[in-house]
């Protein structure tokens, strides 16, 4: 038989291939709302100030060369980044029990995060892991990979349009004792619904009574508030209650780095101890994988996070894209129940968190958006809201009124 008879055509990824339909798209006024990266007001990408004066300190460093960095990355990288989601007086940092490896952004941290509780986590029985229903894609693929099955917790409650509270609770103090739970840090993908800080309390408060594992994943540090801080506080409260957990770390969205690959796995260890031994594995597991982690973009983010002018200078641009956000919902909503009386309720519009928003329209309209308005969304009704802008926020308005009317 011919080589590679037996191997079966994959089907193209879908938020890709939303992508390629958009650009091939002749029609003037098509928007792109799939993709889950910051677009400025003129729908280009925003390359950020901070990070085009940090190339520029780059360039002219006539110490860089061209070496390995070290197996686990860039110390002053992963130092730096740690800091920024666990806080400055974080007690597990200050106890030397947290483990960081620079990885190739939030889905490498993801990858090796997951290929760590495959080799070492004692799982109670089946290898599995718990993902909200829904969640980023990429995790189902992330944990079949590696051997774990993804199995799904109840996350979104279309009814509300918002968390499906009591489920989510019930379905942690249901699952057998040490179960792998993956929660998203802040801005939830794809539906942009976050708990509370007091349901993050009692969610807590379950996961510890039954001694499960909290999988953190924060790709989107500071774009939930536009505050570094304020979108880190459920990782550091879980921290501070002693849950155990590691915590996937991106830049890509915050920084703006999305071809860099900057990313970092963090795991908070009981004890220093504990944690050399965490590093030593999984300095053995990335050696094996990629060696060793990319420079260029590691050396870009942690001038910025050592640098104090740099670091407040990245905190305004990253409330330059938060803001902005933060507007395009207030005009949607004031456009769809003000001016266009748009039938339904679109207070979600509002209240959703982060990059994304789950319109609640059905996978019908979403088609027909496409088809008919040329806009470009997924079918499960999320739309980027880093896609809107001034200048076609009226026409999406106007679209997305005619396909639910
Ligand atoms: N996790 C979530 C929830 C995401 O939405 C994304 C990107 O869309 C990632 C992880 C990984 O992104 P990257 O690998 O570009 O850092």
């Amino acid at each position: 038989a011919e080589t590679w008879n037996a191997v079966p055509l994959a089907p193209p990824d879908s938020i890709f291939k939303l992508t390629a339909s958009y650009k091939e798209d002749t029609f003037p006024q098509k928007i792109n709302l799939g993709v889950g990266a910051y677009r400025d007001n003129d729908n280009k990408p925003w390359v950020l100030p901070v990070v085009k004066k940090a190339t520029e300190i780059l360039l002219n460093d006539p110490t860089i060369d061209h070496e390995y960095l070290p197996i686990t990355g860039l110390p002053e990288y992963t130092g730096a980044a740690a800091k920024l989601i666990l806080g400055e007086d974080s007690p597990a940092l200050a106890e030397g029990r947290v483990t960081s490896v620079q990885t190739i952004s939030g889905t490498g941290a993801n990858h090796l995060g997951a290929l760590f509780l495959s080799r070492f986590y004692e799982f109670n029985g089946e290898k599995k892991a718990y993902l909200s229903d829904p969640t980023w894609v990429n995790h189902f693929a992330i944990f079949k990979n590696v051997q774990v099955e993804p199995v799904t917790y109840p996350y979104y409650d279309p009814k509300t349009i918002g968390l499906a509270y009591q489920p989510f609770i019930d379905t942690l103090k249901s699952a057998p004792e040490r179960s792998v739970f993956l929660l998203h840090a802040c801005a939830h993908n794809p539906t942009g619904v976050d708990p509370t800080r007091e349901q993050w309390g009692q969610i807590a408060d379950v996961i510890l009574a039954k001694g499960h594992y909290a999988f953190f994943d924060c790709a989107y540090q500071g774009f939930a508030s536009g505050d570094l801080d304020r979108d880190a506080w459920a990782v550091r409260e879980f921290v501070k209650r002693g849950v155990p957990l590691l915590v996937c770390q991106s830049f890509a969205k915050n920084a703006g780095l999305y071809g860099e690959r900057v990313g970092a796995l963090h795991i908070v260890a009981p004890t220093q101890e504990t944690a050399q031994r965490v590093k030593s594995q999984l300095s053995v597991l990335q050696r094996s994988e990629i060696s060793n982690p990319p420079a260029h973009g590691a050396r870009l983010v942690s001038l910025i996070l050592n640098d104090k002018k740099l670091f407040e200078e990245w905190k305004r641009d990253i409330e330059t894209m938060a803001g902005r956000i933060i507007e395009m919902r207030k005009e949607l909503h004031k456009l769809l129940t003000e001016e266009l009386k748009t039938p339904g309720n679109w207070d979600h519009i509002v209240n959703q968190i982060g990059m994304f928003s789950f319109t609640g329209i059905s996978s019908e309209a979403s088609q027909a958006l496409t088809e008919k308005a040329h806009v470009y969304l997924t079918t499960n009704g999320r739309i980027s809201m880093a896609g809107l802008n001034t200048h076609n926020i009226r026409y999406f308005a106007e679209s997305l009124d005619k396909v639910v009317r």
